[in-house]
């Protein structure tokens, strides 16, 4: 039997069990196969009942003696079931399992039953109880070989599909799997052992030791299936043109002599890397990775510096507003001196220090010389090209097969992501060509800041596009608040058909109301998309092939980019480039500064060299290609102040070239950090008074209360009011998320040049702002930040000479609070903190895996088997390093693993 069979096919499993299973992603042999074991229960032999409490959940076999159900509180209710050891003797004590308000249990537990529980036990008064076990009841039936005297699979919880169900399914199913569609995708170097073999062990082991190597062959094979596709990644943006864009240093060294320190070894050594790469025509794609206050900035400066002295423009991009005009400060004192022009492009304020224009806006660039003028005929004109079928099919990529069934996406609103949507008519109903146009234009021109449309095809009775919702609230709190899809989707199905309506003097629905959307995974995803919409009415057979459609339209149409013109002249392309840096010499700006606005405002630089990304964590990938997706392609350098541990780094950066910045700036004061009660407050302010006394300066963070604008204004005010008359007469000042930026800007200054001394405010400051003065941090209800933010907070301390002081308060006495936070007394390693937090938060999504647009891992623990992926990653890079396009008979089949998941939706359609 082929492991792509569809259940239903089988026609032993009973529907409503296949529609439980469909709701959990599973319609195919495959997916049931590697639905994998969560835990196992030794079940060949069970514990006595245990007489004392436990930490660690036990798993114990008993029979049912006595049920009861208990209210408490009104309505709600406990059962209670009485547990008997099999093999009871005088000595043993009953076990009592109790479940609060779930009434289901009640029914499915009744005397007599032999039960099997796993759980923590605990000292309830006299008892021995464990609550909310899990369990499963014993029946008596010739299946008990699958489900007992073994070690026994427990899979992940299904509703409407019990274990003893799943069980039995998968022990009848897997010996009638062949074994010719089981073969293990990894060279047999990395792997021992085949598949067929690993599978059945994971579900049925025959020992620990069997289990455990079964285990590891199906870690491997899907470590080593998302480290191919790294690779491929990595091997792609490699592939792609790129320029040297590396001056003669004279600018850098000049740049050097003037700071009024010495840079640190680290500094030097990361900016050679760098300096390695800008020399090379292989565009860079390297992460900087560096300690809050290890001096990113500089070297960041320095890597800009070579590419203006080449003749290039560099651009910074900063999470936040904050940030950028820091960013923007902070180059002005260093840069003015050397007569670099520079330039602020941020959503509320954009400024340069050269007097003249920075950006050809694209719409003036749509409608200079040269370019395809007027929508109408640029429309008309890609149409005349007839998109040929070549240019956009995808033939040359492998055709993913069995192998990637539709896997269930993830349905929820993402910020910064592209979505995939179509809408269908109304019972079919086709669209005649007028009513097309007006959708077309709905679309185009409705947005009004709204979304950025990618692509669109309007087909007779049906709507392809790429869109992405915009930020409805440029404010820079470091939160960003979009558009949502479903609004936008909204107003853009009731506006068409209102327009449809008005003109054919008719009313009813033009719409159906299903729609189908989906965000957009990875670039490639983006660009399999981008394509199919562009080809659609060619492929459907809606258009003959060298027949014009009208209602197709890119971005490209519109704005022709500097990219598409140099592509059209390739002979020349040296001499465009010479006047174009002729032209960056005279007045454009040679470094850009700017938060998310750079991506949003349809800007284009004339000549970009190299983009560096502040704070990478809070960008996502499509944002980073955004800036990046142009031919040649520029350098890209990312920064990132979050550590994380290095083992993650090879997964989630897997497609970078990795730098470090491991050494503090010798002239640091200590940071001593201290958790206290929050009884305490009166020492932690007169020690805080003497700090401000010695001339100091503090930040008190406090956490936001609410989400909502109204009571963040108040909160923030009342706190404010408190703080300020504990700290008179020394001057505090109030910053959060809601200060309009005009206002939040001279707050800052006026906090930098020491006119105030007190910063009262939320995580706005989180990441960083740089005043070298300020020595104390004082958080309030520290419990309610996590490690990384807090290690981040503290970084706006400790940046001189001076010693700093940094102050948890806290009520929380707990365990788990008092483990976390003493974390941040013992060190301030910013990679350590790191280690320590995936500890204690165990596996699970640290950076959303989502936003590196890489598969969700089904067995592998990217913590626990870190050796693991060391061994996949090295083995799928020296395949690539040999054989960058697969084409050895031997790799050619792991083509397959790069083929990244197919929506069905986009497959179903039309
Ligand atoms: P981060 O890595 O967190 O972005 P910054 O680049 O903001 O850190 O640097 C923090 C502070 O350290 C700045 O005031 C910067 O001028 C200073 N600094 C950077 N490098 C050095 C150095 N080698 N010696 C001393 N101070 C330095
Ligand atoms: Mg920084």
């Amino acid at each position: 039997m082929e492991i792509s069979r569809e259940l239903a096919e089988l026609e032993w499993i009973p529907r409503p069990r296949l529609t439980a299973l469909r709701r959990l992603g599973i319609t195919t042999v495959e997916d049931l196969l590697t639905h994998f074991p969560r835990r196992y229960e030794d079940r060949h032999e069970f514990p006595e009942f245990p007489r004392e409490e436990s930490d660690v959940p036990i798993c114990l076999c008993g029979e049912v003696v006595k049920t009861q159900l208990r209210r408490f509180g009104g309505w709600k209710k406990i059962f209670e079931a009485t547990l008997q050891e099999t093999n009871a003797n005088a000595l043993s004590q009953p076990l009592v399992c109790r479940w609060f308000n779930l009434h289901y249990v009640q029914k499915m537990i009744a005397t007599g039953h032999k039960l099997v529980v796993f759980g923590k036990p605990r000292l309830r008064g006299k008892r021995i109880c464990i609550d909310h076990p899990e369990f499963e009841v014993i029946e008596n039936d010739d299946e008990i070989s699958i489900h007992f005297r073994r070690i026994t699979p427990i899979y992940p919880a299904t509703e409407g599909v019990n274990q003893r169900l799943l069980r039995s399914i998968v022990y009848r199913l897997l010996p009638q799997v062949s074994e010719a569609p089981l073969e293990t995708m990894a060279p047999a170097a990395l792997i021992k052992g085949d598949r067929r073999s690993a599978i059945q062990e994971i579900h049925f082991p025959n020992s620990w030791e069997s289990l455990k190597s079964a285990r590891e062959h199906l870690v491997l094979s899907e470590f080593f299936a998302l480290q191919i596709l790294i690779a491929s990644r990595r091997t792609e943006w490699r592939a792609r043109g790129g320029e040297a864009h590396c001056g003669s240093g004279k600018l850098l060294e000049e740049f050097v002599q003037s700071l009024p320190f010495q840079l640190t070894g680290a500094q030097r050594k990361v900016i050679s890397e760098i300096r390695r790469d800008l020399y090379r025509a292989k565009p860079m794609n390297r992460l900087l990775q560096g300690d809050v206050g290890s001096g990113k900035t500089v070297v960041a400066i320095s890597a800009m510096l070579l590419a203006i002295e080449a003749g290039f423009q560099a651009a910074l991009m900063a999470p936040t507003q904050i940030l950028a005009e820091q960013h923007y400060a902070v180059l002005r004192q260093f840069l003015e001196p050397l007569g670099v022009r520079l330039s602020l492009r941020t959503a509320a304020r954009q400024e340069d220090n050269a007097p003249l224009p920075l950006f050809d806006r694209a719409k003036e660039n749509a409608a200079g010389p040269g370019s395809a003028g007027c929508q109408g005929s640029a429309r008309v004109s890609r149409v005349g090209e007839g998109v040929p079928p070549s240019r956009t099919s995808l033939e040359g990529r492998p055709s993913g097969g069995a192998r990637y069934h539709c896997r269930r996406l993830p349905h929820f609103e993402k910020p910064w992501a592209i979505y995939a949507v179509t809408i269908g008519t109304k019972a079919r109903r086709c669209l005649s060509p007028q009513e097309r146009t007006i959708v077309f234009d709905a679309l185009r021109y409705f947005h009004n800041k709204r979304y950025e449309l990618f692509a669109m095809c309007v087909m007779p009775d049906h709507v392809h596009f790429l869109l992405q919702p915009w930020p409805k609230d440029n404010d820079d709190a470091g939160k960003v608040i979009f558009w949502s899809l479903n609004e936008l989707i909204h107003s853009l199905k009731s506006f068409s058909a209102h327009e449809i309506n008005k003109k054919q003097g008719k009313s009813g629905a033009v719409w159906e109301k299903e729609q189908f959307d989906r965000y957009v995974r990875s670039d490639h995803d983006l660009h399999e998309k981008f394509h199919y919409i562009l080809r659609n009415p060619w492929d459907s057979g809606v258009a003959g092939q060298n027949e014009p459609y009208l209602w197709v339209w890119t971005q490209e149409d519109e704005y022709p980019n500097e990219s598409s013109s140099r592509r059209d002249d390739a002979t020349s392309t040296r001499d465009a480039c010479a006047t174009q840096s002729g032209h960056a010499q005279s007045d454009a700006p040679q470094i850009i500064i700017g938060t998310h606005a750079l991506l949003y405002e349809k800007i284009s630089f004339s000549n970009l060299g190299l983009v560096v990304i502040d704070e990478q964590h809070k960008f996502g990938v499509a944002q980073r290609a955004r800036l990046t997706a142009r031919e040649p392609a520029p350098d890209v350098l990312v920064m990132t102040a979050t550590p994380i541990p290095r083992t993650l780094t090879m997964t989630v950066y897997g497609d970078l070239d990795v730098s470090v910045i491991d050494e503090m700036p010798r002239n640091r004061g200590k940071i001593v950090t201290a958790v206290r009660d929050e009884t305490k407050l009166g020492e932690v302010l007169s020690f805080l008074r003497a700090q401000l006394e010695a001339g100091r300066q503090a930040y008190v963070i406090y956490p936001l209360i609410d989400e909502s604008e109204k009571l963040e204004v108040k909160a923030a005010a009342t706190e404010f009011e408190k703080w300020r008359d504990r700290l008179r007469p020394f001057r505090c000042e109030l910053l959060h998320g809601r200060i309009p930026m005009p206002e939040k800007q001279p707050t800052m200054e006026r906090f930098r040049r020491g006119q105030s001394q007190v910063l009262i405010s939320t995580t706005v400051i989180e990441v960083g702002v740089d005043v070298p003065n300020a020595t104390v941090l004082l958080v309030e209800n520290a419990e309610r930040f996590g490690l990384a933010q807090l290690h981040q907070l503290r970084g706006r301390i400790g940046r001189a000479e001076h010693r700093s002081y940094c102050i948890l308060l806290t009520s929380d006495r707990s365990n788990e609070t008092m483990t976390k936070l003493s974390i941040l007394e013992k060190t301030n390693n910013g990679f350590e903190i790191a280690e320590a937090d995936w500890d204690l938060r165990g596996p699970g999504d640290l950076l959303g895996t989502a936003q590196s647009g890489l598969p969700a891992l089904k067995i592998g623990d990217l913590k626990k088997d870190a050796s693991l992926m060391r061994r996949a990653r090295a083995a799928a890079m020296s395949i690539y390093d040999k054989d960058p396009r697969l084409d050895l008979p031997e790799n050619q089949r792991f083509r397959q693993l790069i083929v990244e998941e197919q929506g069905r939706i986009f497959s179903n359609v039309s």
